[in-house]
């Protein structure tokens, strides 16, 4: 490869580098996202182009036709999976995608290993060497089957509820301690058995990190198994001398590090207790079975005969609004309502749905104003004088127990306080508990009613009443 081809090759990855980055701080806010995304996809396409070219000038056309081949597969399952999936289902979806580079990470490693001749005593590679790829393949075997219990938890393939094994955190030392003996073997020996022995506890440290985490603590997981995916793609980079992947790497590692610590603020949680696999918890129980009393039926018509002579509204959606696909109906009853003179807003928990800003996108595309859209601590004060709270598929998100209940699994996470409004309609299908199986006491109020059904159903029945 020529000097000349170097030098562009670097020039590309700085771009790409520079859109990263241009990518991320676009996404920080709504206005901005879809110019964010598109950055984002440039800067891939130069990362792509130039690795390719990359395999070219080395003159490995082997290796060239099997990149090129192996990118036209991935592009074609990618756009496949993506046209498919329901906006629901992309949780799961980014879930499986973080085990993949996880894998990739392993993979990598192994291979980094084998190649460099560092097997078996040779001494092929340094010490330092030998670090970052023990490293790259721990971190990336802890993503990869951390990354699938998420997947199985979020697709309800398995339930949500944390895995209690006796003495968990002292397996989850254990596992910390023996890996660490393992790879002083490892530099001392250049042998690929400890390495194997690590990966072992690693994939099986990383299922039980994330499995004994509850419902309630998924959203930062999630942003912190993204975290991880970003240092194994990082580990990747050092181990395959690609400074792109590195820096790539290091952006998705460092702002899911970031994303992670905002939402343990926003949920009042440990940071350190959360990605040590819940350390500190205590494991409370559900209550599902606690008797709350009576709740209260309504329906359709007196909802609009109450939205009618109410002056102020407060919409706050959950999961349920995406699994209905209600935005559209719920941004028309908005339109209705505030063409009435009602002062109409929306209150959003930071977890509602299971994205991180779930419930601004689904607004966003059902083309809800932006600035009647509030975040949980502009609103919560705003309660006591507003006439008519629509909760719709929200649950978890509105439940009174993690505000007044100390033993409850949701204790200390704040949660919007629709229970001091005149009053509350609650719109889902059953009594069932939320996310983190925790009966939710709002519905058994005296100032709430339940309007049964499936959420998009149920609005536009409001609509027609009205
Ligand atoms: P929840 O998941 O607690 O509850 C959603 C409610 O929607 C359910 O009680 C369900 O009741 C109802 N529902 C489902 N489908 C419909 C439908 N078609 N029509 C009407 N209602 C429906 O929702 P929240 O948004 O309040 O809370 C989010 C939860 O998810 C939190 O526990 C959060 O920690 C967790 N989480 C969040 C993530 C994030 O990043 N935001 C990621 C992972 C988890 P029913 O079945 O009776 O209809």
């Amino acid at each position: 490869m020529t000097g000349v081809d170097t030098a562009l090759i670097q020039a590309a990855y700085i771009i790409a580098a520079i859109l990263f980055i241009l990518s991320l701080a676009g996404l920080s806010k709504h206005e901005t996202a879809k110019d964010g995304n598109v950055l984002g996809m440039i800067g891939m396409g130069v990362a792509l182009v130039a690795t390719l070219w990359l395999a070219l000038r080395g003159a490995a056309w082997g290796n060239a036709v099997g990149i090129a081949v192996a990118m036209a597969i991935g592009a074609v399952i990618g756009i496949w999976r993506a046209r498919r999936v329901e906006m629901t289902g992309m949780p799961e979806l980014i879930a499986m995608l973080h085990s993949f580079v996880g894998a990739a990470a392993v993979l990598v490693g192994f291979n980094t290993f084998l190649a460099s001749g560092s097997g078996a005593g040779e001494g092929g590679g340094d010490g330092v060497h030998l670090v970052e790829i023990f490293l790259g393949v721990f971190i990336g075997a802890v993503t990869f089957t951390g990354s699938i219990v998420a997947f199985l938890k979020l697709s309800a393939r398995i339930s949500s509820k944390p895995l209690m094994l006796p003495a968990r955190h002292w397996l989850n030392l254990a596992a910390v301690v023996v890996s660490f003996g393992l790879l002083v073997w490892f530099v001392a020996s250049h042998s690929i058995v400890p390495l194997g022995f690590m990966t072992a506890i690693a994939l099986a440290f990383g299922w039980h990190l994330v499995a004994s985490i509850g419902g309630g603590d998924m959203p930062v997981v999630v942003s912190m198994l993204n975290s991880y995916s970003g240092w194994a793609a990082a580990a990747a980079g050092f181990m395959l001398g690609n400074d792109l992947l590195i820096v790539t790497g290091a952006l998705v590692g460092s702002s899911g590090a970031y994303l992670s610590y905002i939402m343990c603020k926003a949920m009042n949680r440990s940071f350190v207790s959360v990605i040590a696999g819940g350390f500190g918890s205590d494991g409370a129980v559900s209550d599902v079975d606690v008797d709350y009393g009576e709740h209260r039926e309504t329906n359709a018509e007196e909802v609009a005969d109450l939205l009618t002579h109410a002056g102020s509204v407060v919409i706050t959606p959950g999961y349920g609004m995406a699994v209905a696909q209600a935005q559209y109906p719920v941004a028309e009853l908005t339109a209705k309502l505030r063409e009435k003179g009602v002062d109409v807003r929306f209150g959003i928990h930071p977890v509602a749905g299971r994205l991180p800003g779930h419930m601004n996108v689904l607004l966003a595309e059902a083309r809800v104003p932006y600035d009647i859209v509030l975040e949980m601590d502009e609103i919560n004060d705003d309660f006591p004088g507003t006439d008519v709270v629509l909760v719709i598929g929200a649950n978890d998100t509105v439940n009174p127990s993690a505000a007044e209940d100390p033993t409850s699994p949701i204790a200390g996470m704040p949660v919007l306080q629709v229970w001091n409004a005149k009053d509350v309609v609650v719109f889902k299908r059953s009594m069932n508990a939320g996310y983190a199986g925790v009966q939710n006491p709002l519905f058994f109020r005296d100032n709430s009613a339940m309007l049964f059904g499936d959420a998009k159903e149920r609005v536009e029945d409001i609509i027609k009443a009205l």
